[in-house]
């Protein structure tokens, strides 16, 4: 563990702490790893956690192209597995068959409900399913850490 100072008036402090924790996290992981913590990297990550919706690769590629970051698709894939073995990042299957991506850091457990009229997407959260779900996975002799739960429906007519 690195000893990194947990003062909260950060030198940034345009940049919230959700990003300041990713940015150690990622810097640990990639040490760990072996791999560079390039400028390229540091960019994918402040775009990544700078959006707070689910998105898919293209549109991540085109918000840093818009932001005048240029960043090969490859590079991205690369840079978003690596991202997701952080625990920084996580696939969301919204059910519309495209692989999309929201950032978890800083981003409580919650689930996702999507309409099937239109593709809309909520999230919520609720300290009863999570109970649930944590005696469940205690029966099974595992601690919860995280959880993807999705629930799909049709728009209620009145
Ligand atoms: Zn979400």
């Amino acid at each position: 563990m690195s000893n990194k100072p947990s003062s909260k008036t950060s030198a940034t402090p345009s940049k919230p702490t959700d990003f300041e924790e990713a940015l150690e996290k990622y810097r640990e992981h990639l040490k760990r790893k072996r791999l560079l913590f390039t400028r390229e990297r540091i960019a994918i990550l402040e775009e990544v956690m700078a959006r707070h919706d689910h998105f898919s690769v293209e549109e991540l590629h085109d918000s840093l192209k818009a932001a005048g970051k240029k960043v090969s698709r490859a590079t991205l894939y690369r840079n978003l597995d690596s991202l997701k073995e952080a625990g920084i990042l996580a696939e969301v299957d919204l059910g519309n068959r495209h692989v999309q991506y929201e950032h978890v850091l800083g981003h409580g457990h919650h689930f996702h409900l999507v309409c099937e009229d239109d593709g809309a997407v909520v999230e919520d959260s609720s300290a009863e399913i999570e109970k649930l779900l944590e005696a469940l996975a205690r029966k099974h002799n595992l601690d919860l850490t995280h959880f993807k739960l999705q629930i799909f429906g049709t728009r209620r007519r009145k």
